[in-house]
């Protein structure tokens, strides 16, 4: 294929995209589709000879579509949205067509400058406090293992990046018992391991116990430890738990630790001013973490780090070997220094247009629908005797039980819940609250309507035995 032919065929492909989303919300959420059944479908070794783009669009669009979850499914309730706003999906294709790799300056700059200009516009709109500047991940994952990267370097005095940490004296890493599993993998892989994480109890309001986690840092000290840092939860994966970041902040300063914020998902909703009670007192943060990408829009991959100080995180991750260096290096910003990977993608730009595309009212807008459904659709199992609402966080996760006399409640539970993914008009998830079996309802598609929302329980209703 030549590139003079590329014109012709993305005006097919924009055709595809079109009826893809016209025809998305009369699909099933999730494919009836086993292991293996895909693999079957493709050829086991490569054509010799090339073959026509024609072909390869009619394979595509014959056998892909139809094997994929569809996360922009206006149904899907499942885990945490991971939305493509119109104007995002459009960004990406211009990004797409340049190829760009944004490791320096010199190899991107609008895409450095943007970067720059969009994590500001971002601060703004989620209410955080002027000297904050920061960067644009892949993931909240690499996000969270750069700042505990930072955290053991910090501590360490930038020795680790040299010496190794065999020898070094053993660091402590606290969070509370709902954090995520990125949390887990991040000080396992730093070195730190797993052992030196101290999962800390969370009170009644599902935040991490501030009087436990003073006398664990205080025991630790005690034993030799070296207290490194605490990562705080905002709206954590589960069902929605929220650390009191002030409070937790104030105990970590007492004894000089750096914080990391983890609003991987919530962090979107701070874009409405009546959510920031929620994370009161993050200002004082030394990092903080949102996914652009689950709530907000800015389709996979966008994940923003917000730091005070980012001098510590590029001494602990910036590198310069000769051929990385260039001679403007003292006047710009080489991104690649911020994170773990060395190549990275155009991201500002969706941003630039999802911002600028849904202003933030129609961003605002979207997050108070989801969350006043989510409400109204709580409600309507709690005042059905067959169901109970387990857990219900502040911005539009909920779960519930089914519980209907004589049965088990888990196993009824569990079997609702088969019954509604094989059915496939929405796409629901489960997770356990105090060993029980729960079904989570995470509202948040952009392309979700009122009705959608309250189907669920339609659908409950229909395939409940
Ligand atoms: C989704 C999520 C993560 C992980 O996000 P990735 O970007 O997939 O790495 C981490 N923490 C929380 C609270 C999340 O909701």
């Amino acid at each position: 294929m030549k590139y003079s032919e590329l014109g012709f065929w993305l005006k097919k492909s924009a055709e595809w995209v079109d009826g893809y989303y016209k025809r998305l919300k009369n699909k099933p959420v999730r494919p009836a589709l086993s292991p293996g059944e895909f693999k079957a479908l493709l050829p086991s070794s490569p054509p010799q000879s090339g073959e026509p783009i024609a072909d390869i669009i009619a394979d595509f669009e014959r056998i892909v579509p139809d094997a994929m979850t569809h996360w922009q499914h206006p149904r899907f309730f499942a885990y945490f949205p991971a939305n493509a706003a119109p104007a995002s999906i459009l960004a990406e294709s211009f990004v797409n067509a340049m190829g760009a790799q944004a490791m320096l300056w010199q190899t991107s700059p609008a895409a450095t400058e943007m970067e720059q200009v969009m994590v500001d516009w971002l601060r703004q709109a989620l209410g955080l406090r002027e000297g904050f500047t920061g960067t644009i991940h892949d993931t909240a994952t690499t996000a969270t293992f750069c700042a505990v990267l930072t955290m053991r370097e910090r501590a360490l005095n930038f020795k680790g990046l040299t010496e190794g940490t065999c020898g070094a004296p053993r660091l402590r890493i606290y969070a509370s018992t709902q954090t995520h599993s990125s949390v887990d993998k991040s000080v396992r892989l730093s070195g730190i391991g797993q052992d030196n994480l101290i999962k800390i109890e969370v009170d009644q309001n599902l935040s991490m116990d501030a009087t436990l986690l003073r006398c664990q840092i205080e025991a630790d000290l005690a034993q030799g430890y070296i207290p490194a840092g605490v990562i705080l939860c905002i709206g954590g994966t589960s069902i929605g738990a929220s650390d009191n970041i002030a409070e937790i902040i104030a105990v970590s300063k007492e004894f000089n630790l750096y914080t990391h914020v983890d609003a991987a998902w919530a962090g979107s909703a701070m874009i409405c001013p009546e959510f920031r009670q929620y994370w009161q007192g993050v200002d004082d943060a030394d990092s903080i973490i949102f996914n652009a990408h689950k709530w907000l829009g800015a389709q996979f991959d966008c994940s923003v780090q917000f730091l005070a100080d980012p001098t510590l995180q590029i001494n602990t991750l910036g590198l310069r070997p000769a051929y990385l260096q260039t001679l403007d290096a003292e006047e710009v910003t080489n991104f690649n220094e911020w994170t773990v990977p060395l190549g990275r993608r155009f991201r500002a730009l969706k941003l630039w247009f999802v911002m600028r595309a849904e202003g933030l009212d129609g961003l605002q807008d979207m997050i108070r629908n989801h969350v006043d459904w989510a409400q109204k659709l709580s409600y309507k199992f709690a005042q059905d005797s067959d169901y109970k609402v387990l857990t219900n966080c502040p911005f539009g996760l909920f779960t519930f039980q089914y519980c209907p006399n004589g049965q088990d409640t888990n196993e009824a539970t569990k079997n609702l819940l088969n019954a509604i993914n094989e059915d496939g008009r929405t796409y629901l998830t489960q997770t356990l609250v105090d060993e029980q079996f729960v079904i989570r309802v995470s509202v948040g598609p952009i392309a979700c309507l009122e009705d959608d929302v309250m189907s669920v329980y339609k659908i409950c209703k229909e395939l409940q035995n």
